[in-house]
């Protein structure tokens, strides 16, 4: 199987019926960048920055956040790089920030929210980002957005950053794309004015799922007991692409169900055309894209998700189509 995944690695990421598929890998430290290669994954499509804030035991410094992003980019070359801003707070707890215990982490002072009432923080991190791009493409993503007014400070705050660069002769980055996570149920009804505002977004579907069916990710108790399969949930998602399609305005999905080849395949069945995923997943979903066929599998997709629906969701159907394209 490892042989056949590997085999797979230059193969190009086409359904049988001849839909490309961009798959591209999650990362979050220097350590992951050779899988970059080793994967043949099309990008990073979600850089956690968290991840070396977690890492140390004191705030790294502008020059080592700026250093490492520059690297990340190096070793991209040509592929397209996401960052993420800082999605910390809550859970992810950084030893060096003071904060205060809070009853529902999840839901509480975490990410941008944090980010927003801390702009030297996020403006330190920002500054990094656009210095490591200089003539380059950034892409930078804002975590955790419930509100679209959100989306417009931050954006504030680039600017701010952009001409501060500008006033010392800094070099740009050639084009800068400002996207968000869609993981709070909320941006579900608002994604018309979050699309006008945004290049592109991208379905946090870990947090999405875990406040869509109110079950807390990380407890096992209730964590398996709701399908991500189920109907509510796929028709929310496919809201999603829905919307992109309208505006024109790229959609991705980088939580753990990108990496699971049953997801994967609902997913490229609900119109996602781009996912993903920790780097050992892109072999075995490139070996299930390899075999299918979209047109059909959306066609059935579709009248399932119209139906009036009973209990469960479309698993087995996902299934019983999986088994006769293997
Ligand atoms: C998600 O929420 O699906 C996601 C990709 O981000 P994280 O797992 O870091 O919260
Ligand atoms: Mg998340």
């Amino acid at each position: 199987r490892q042989e056949r995944y590997r085999s797979l690695r230059d193969v190009p990421s086409w359904t049988k019926d001849g839909v490309a598929i961009d798959l591209e890998m999650n990362a979050g430290l220097l350590v992951d960048l050779p899988q970059l290669e080793e994967s043949g994954a099309a990008g990073i499509g979600l850089f956690r920055t968290e991840l070396q804030f977690m890492v140390a035991s004191t705030m790294p410094r502008a020059s080592d956040q700026e250093r490492l992003y520059a690297a990340v980019l190096n070793a991209a070359g040509e592929k397209p790089v996401t960052f993420r801003t800082l999605d910390v707070g809550g859970d992810k707890v950084l030893p060096y920030i003071s904060q205060s215990p809070e009853e529902n982490p999840a839901l509480g002072y975490r990410a941008l929210r944090l980010a927003l009432d801390r702009p030297g923080l996020m403006r330190t991190q920002l500054r990094a980002l656009l210095k490591a791009a200089a003539g380059r493409e950034l892409r930078v993503m804002f975590p955790m957005v419930t509100d679209v007014g959100e989306v417009e400070q931050a954006r504030e705050l680039i600017d701010r950053e952009l001409k501060h660069l500008a006033r010392f002769g800094h070099p740009m980055p050639a084009e800068l794309k400002i996207g968000a996570m869609i993981e709070v149920p909320s941006t579900l009804f608002q994604l018309d004015e979050l699309m006008a505002v945004l290049d592109f977004v991208s379905v946090g579907s870990n947090d999405l799922f875990q406040f869509f069916a109110a079950v807390d990710r990380g407890n096992a108790r209730v964590a398996g007991r709701f399908d991500d399969l189920s109907v509510p949930f796929l028709r929310a998602l496919r809201t999603i692409v829905e919307a992109g399609n309208r505006h024109d305005v790229p959609v991705t999905l980088c939580g753990e169900m990108a990496g699971r080849p049953l997801s994967a395949m609902a997913l490229i069945g609900l119109g996602f055309r781009s996912i993903s995923m920790a780097p050992p997943s892109i072999g075995p979903v490139k070996a299930m894209i390899v075999e299918m066929d979209v047109a059909d599998l959306e066609k059935a997709m579709r009248e399932k998700l119209g139906e009036a629906h009973g209990a469960g969701g479309l698993r087995e159907m996902l299934l019983e189509y999986a088994k006769a394209h293997s």
